[in-house]
């Protein structure tokens, strides 16, 4: 059949462009991934999420769930896996309003070993310095969330932010005597922790606080409990419209959780309170149409929560060029 005359001419000018892109691209064989930064505008927010690395994290480490369900649920979800595990990624989240940056967790800066600590360099290659962060909000003391509050010399990375741990968080990870009677395998957390936040304690710019407690203007500290004793999300206020919720670790396993959350991870502290805490942050979202984003979300982790048959699953945001 032959084509008309202007389906012709596109036909030829797509084939001229799909020869010539290919032709160039033979000699360009790229060395290193583009730096780990997302940009979203929500409302007033200027919304950066900030990729830290991978971990692996092994899907016998799902409890709750029998391996059957957990393989039905990960057929088809594509999740890169290896020996080690499921491909996991690690978040941060910087968020501008105004001229005032808050940082939600920080990364494992040196904890995790190479591959992993990129959040600070991925915050300069956003643009921004770390001695402009004005709040480091943590939702939790594990080593993935706080060791990234030192730089590479042990200093703190970000000199001029005061640092917020919820006092339950606080009180169990800085006390040396939950050290002696927690489960040997979570033993190493504990110093990493009083490590991190040394240099701010003695600053005197270490806040703890409870969920009633004011936080910066905007935030709020929403109790979600169970993966550590003191685990909080933060809804931030984006002014007109959707809250930003920074859920922190309420998913570890995006894809079987969303839909079982009922199945818990094995290093929850409390498996049942973290499932209870999983199951109103997820509904408060989809009821709400809020924006979440996720640490051990895909990165850039931003999207939405939907409600689908009896549970839950996630829409990642699509996207979007930001408006000048
Ligand atoms: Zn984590």
């Amino acid at each position: 059949m032959r084509l008309p005359p202007r389906r012709h001419l596109a036909a030829a000018l797509l084939l001229a462009v799909c020869s010539h892109t290919a032709f160039a691209t033979t000699t360009h064989v790229p060395q290193q991934q583009v730096p780990g930064v997302y940009h979203q505008q929500i409302g007033e927010l200027q919304v950066t999420a900030l990729f830290d690395g991978t971990v692996a994290l092994g899907r016998q480490e799902l409890v709750g769930i029998d391996a059957g369900a957990v393989t039905r649920l990960l057929d088809h979800r594509y999740v890169p896996e290896d020996s080690k595990g499921l491909q996991t990624a690690v978040n941060a989240y910087l968020v501008q309003r105004g001229n005032r940056l808050t940082l939600v967790d920080t990364g494992t800066a040196k904890c995790f070993g190479p591959g992993l600590g990129q959040v600070l360099g991925n915050l300069r290659a956003a643009g921004y310095a770390p001695s402009d962060v004005d709040d480091v909000l943590l939702t939790h003391a594990h080593p993935d969330h706080l060791c990234g509050l030192l730089d590479a010399q042990g200093k703190a990375a970000f000199p001029n932010a005061t640092v917020w741990l919820s006092h339950a968080d606080a009180a169990y990870w800085l006390d040396p005597a939950s050290e002696a009677s927690a489960p040997q395998g979570l033993r190493f957390a504990f110093k990493l922790a009083r490590d991190a936040v040394a240099p701010y304690e003695a600053a005197g710019t270490l806040r703890r606080f409870g969920t009633q407690d004011p936080l910066p203007t905007g935030i709020r500290a929403l109790d979600s409990h169970g993966h550590t004793p003191g685990h909080v999300s933060y809804r931030i206020d984006s002014g007109a419209g959707q809250p930003l919720l920074v859920w922190g670790d309420v998913v570890h396993f995006h894809a079987v959780q969303f839909a079982q959350p009922d199945a818990a991870y094995e290093a929850d502290s409390d498996r049942n309170a973290a499932i209870a805490s999983r199951r109103r942050m997820m509904a408060e979202a989809a009821d709400n149409g809020w924006w979440v984003a996720g640490a051990h979300l895909p990165f850039p982790g931003l999207g939405h929560v939907r409600r689908q048959d009896g549970a839950f699953a996630w829409v990642p945001a699509e996207f979007m060029p930001l408006t000048p």
